[in-house]
Parts: structure tokens; C-alpha cells; sequence
């Protein structure tokens, strides 16, 4: 009837088809980023009237869309990206999946498309990581990453709301970010482009957000930089490092204090979970040993300063794929600000600590709230 409410996902609506091909497993030290996948893949379809149609799990394919359809014209496309691991007793668990689905349901807000009860995906994710159990290798570093995406699906080349979508998850296992240890990286501060602006979608995980940002960071790669450093605004505040949140620590000129710093989520970045989590292990481990743990907006004359004063302890990027990301250099008006690390080190003590740290609750060392056992 026209008055009924429109469904939401339903996770005991689940079918499962089962494979009847299973992939043979790649050796874990061959599997580069993104490149293998799973057997199987979440689908779950949603229209208008009928709201979220029963999930199903099924063989791992490909989607048969028309070529009016609507993502391919006007990007009706978010994402998310997380991690399941296996702990020392063979467990699954995912971290903090909470946050994930909170931030899906922002992004897909924004593009009006549907949005959905978090658990009920969580789930359905649980369920998910389970079934595809034997692609997670039992090792640190190691794990299975998650990717849930929404497409609006409705075939019209008319401007305006979805009135179809399709909800899916496929998952890929991945190797250490670093495989022989950590890896300072050198950046380059991008001035000519802006990832994100006051008003605009930068802190949305919309696929629209990220093909625009290739060309500066090729370009960054041919100078021979690693990633970019975004830059916002005639004052050059310092946002985000390629696809991730970047933090650097100093000792403030006139107290001497230690901080950690990172900008704050002003709607120009995005809302990392790894950083949420870095500001949170911050908050519990380093400010009671003096440290001041700051979100607010600082320039890159202020980070220029702090290493031309020998205040610039060390600077790091954080995100799901490496963790945390140790920054050796950043390149900007020509000169290169060092940031505190000696030629012979890969990475600074809180950059480390903050690896460690997370590394214990994702992998399920540590028991904590932020590990869901699957
Ligand atoms: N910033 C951007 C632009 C990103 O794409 C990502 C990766 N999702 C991050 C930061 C880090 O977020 P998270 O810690 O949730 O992976």
C-alpha cells in the first residue's frame, strides 16, 4: 500500500548463494592493495516505494547496469573503507564499525541517496567477514578490507534524486601497508588545487570527491614526492595528506609544552576513524604525561617555523590502509621543512606508539569496545 513505511535493511532476510568456484587463496606476501577479491559480495537493492529489499550474499560478479543509468552520469556514488582482522584465536573482528556506517549514512545523505540502521549492515558485515573467513591471514599486518558502496541505479538522464539504488560490500585481503617496517614518506604542499572547501562536500566519502585529486598527486610523484599535502585558503592551513589526516607534534615557542596537532573537522575534512581513534589513544595516553592534544586550524608558516626553531617533533598521516604514515619532509615554497626525523630513521617515538597502540585493539591484543568480535 502506498502508506506503508518503506523497509529498512532486514538482516534476517539474508540469502546466502554459496560460490560454487571458489578462488584459489593468493600467498599472502603477493597481495597488493585492492587487487584480489573475496568469492562473494553483499547486495542489497532499495527503491522508493519499497524501501530496502531482502540482503543476499552471492558469488562475487559483475553488475549489469544501463548506460543512462544515473551514477555514471551525475556520480550518485559513496563509499566506505574499513577492516576486518583475525586474532591470535582465529576470531574475526572489525574496529570500531560503528563509525563507519555512521559516516555512510552522512555521505549518502548528502547525495540523496537512502540511508539505513547501521547495525543492521554491521551485521550483515559480520556475517559477511565469516563466510569469507579463509582470505583473512592469521598474521599481523594482515587483513580484509571492506569496501561498502551505494550507487543510485535509477536509468534517467534527468537531474535529480535516485529513485533506485544499490547498496553493496566487496571485501579484498591486504597485506602490511609497510611489509619491511615503516617507510617515512615526503610530501609535496599542493597550492594550485583545493581538495575541500567551507560549504562543499570534502568531509563526505563521495567517489566525486577523489578522481579530481589524482593529477596533483601524480604530479607531487613526478617531483618525486610520495603524497600531497592539501593546503586551504590564502593563510595555507594545512588539511589532509592525499587520503589521509595528518598530525604533526610540536613544543609550543612560548610554553614549551608538547602538542599534538591535527586541523579540525571543520566540513573540509574528512572524519577519519583512524584519526578519532589517534585523538582518543592521544587524549587517554599522552596528555597525562604533559601533552596538550589539539584540533584546530594551523598554518604552514607555523610547521616552517617549529622546524626552522627545532620545535617540529615529528609529523604523521593516519588512515585505515597503513595506520599511521611517518612524514620524513614537506616541500613547500621551494625549500624542504623537515619534519624531525634523522636520515637514519623511519619514523618518530609517538608515531610508533600511536602503531602500537591501535594496532593492540584492531588485532584484539588489547580487549576493548572499539574491537567487535564478529
Ligand atoms: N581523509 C581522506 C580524504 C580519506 O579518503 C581517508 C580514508 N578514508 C582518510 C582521511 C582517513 O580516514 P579513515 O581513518 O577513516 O580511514
Amino acid at each position: 500500500a502506498s502508506d506503508a513505511k518503506p523497509l529498512d535493511i532486514d538482516p534476517s532476510k539474508l540469502t546466502i548463494e554459496k560460490t560454487t568456484k571458489p578462488k584459489e587463496l593468493m600467498k599472502a606476501e603477493d597481495l597488493v592493495f585492492g587487487q584480489n577479491f573475496t568469492d562473494h559480495m553483499i547486495t542489497i537493492e532499495w527503491d522508493i516505494t519499497t524501501g530496502w529489499k531482502a540482503p543476499q550474499i552471492k558469488p562475487y560478479q559483475n553488475l549489469s547496469l544501463d548506460p543512462a543509468t544515473c551514477v555514471f552520469h551525475y556520480a550518485f556514488e559513496c563509499f566506505e573503507g574499513m577492516k576486518a582482522y583475525k586474532d591470535k584465536a582465529g576470531k574475526i573482528r572489525l574496529f570500531r564499525p560503528d563509525k563507519n556506517m555512521a559516516r555512510f549514512n552522512t555521505s549518502a545523505a548528502r547525495i540523496a541517496l537512502p540511508t539505513f540502521e547501521p547495525t543492521a549492515l554491521t551485521e550483515l558485515l559480520a556475517k559477511f567477514v565469516q563466510l569469507e573467513s579463509r582470505f583473512i591471514p592469521e598474521k599481523r599486518g594482515y587483513s580484509l578490507y571492506l569496501r561498502p558502496t551505494m550507487i543510485g541505479t535509477q536509468k534517467t538522464l534527468g537531474v535529480g534524486a535516485p529513485g533506485s539504488a544499490l547498496l553493496y560490500v566487496i571485501a579484498s585481503p591486504v597485506g602490511p601497508y609497510y611489509p619491511t617496517g615503516f617507510k617515512a614518506i615526503s610530501l609535496e604542499a599542493t597550492d594550485y588545487a583545493v581538495r575541500a572547501w567551507p560549504g562543499g562536500v570534502g568531509d563526505k566519502k563521495l567517489g566525486a570527491n577523489y578522481a579530481p585529486c589524482i593529477v596533483p598527486q601524480r604530479e607531487a610523484m613526478s617531483r618525486g614526492f610520495q603524497q600531497n599535502l592539501w593546503l586551504f585558503g590564502e593563510e595555507e592551513f594545512v588539511t589532509e595528506v592525499g587520503t589521509m589526516n595528518f598530525f604533526v607534534a610540536l613544543k609550543n615557542r612560548e610554553t614549551g609544552q608538547n602538542e599534538l596537532l591535527t586541523a579540525p573537522l571543520d566540513g573540509t575534512i574528512l572524519n577519519g576513524v583512524t584519526r578519532d581513534s589517534v585523538l582518543s589513544l592521544a587524549r587517554e595516553k599522552l596528555a597525562p604525561q604533559g601533552w596538550k592534544i589539539e584540533e584546530r586550524k594551523y598554518t604552514m608558516k607555523e610547521l616552517d617555523d617549529a622546524a626552522n626553531e627545532g620545535r617540529l617533533i615529528e609529523a604523521f598521516g593516519s588512515g585505515t590502509a597503513a595506520t599511521v604514515s611517518p612524514v620524513r619532509s614537506i616541500s613547500w615554497k621551494g625549500k624542504l621543512v623537515q619534519c624531525g626525523l634523522q636520515d637514519n630513521e623511519e619514523s618518530g617515538e609517538i608515531t610508533s606508539l600511536m602503531k602500537g597502540w591501535i594496532e593492540a585493539r584492531q588485532y584484539g591484543d588489547e580487549e576493548h569496545e572499539w574491537s567487535m568480535v564478529c
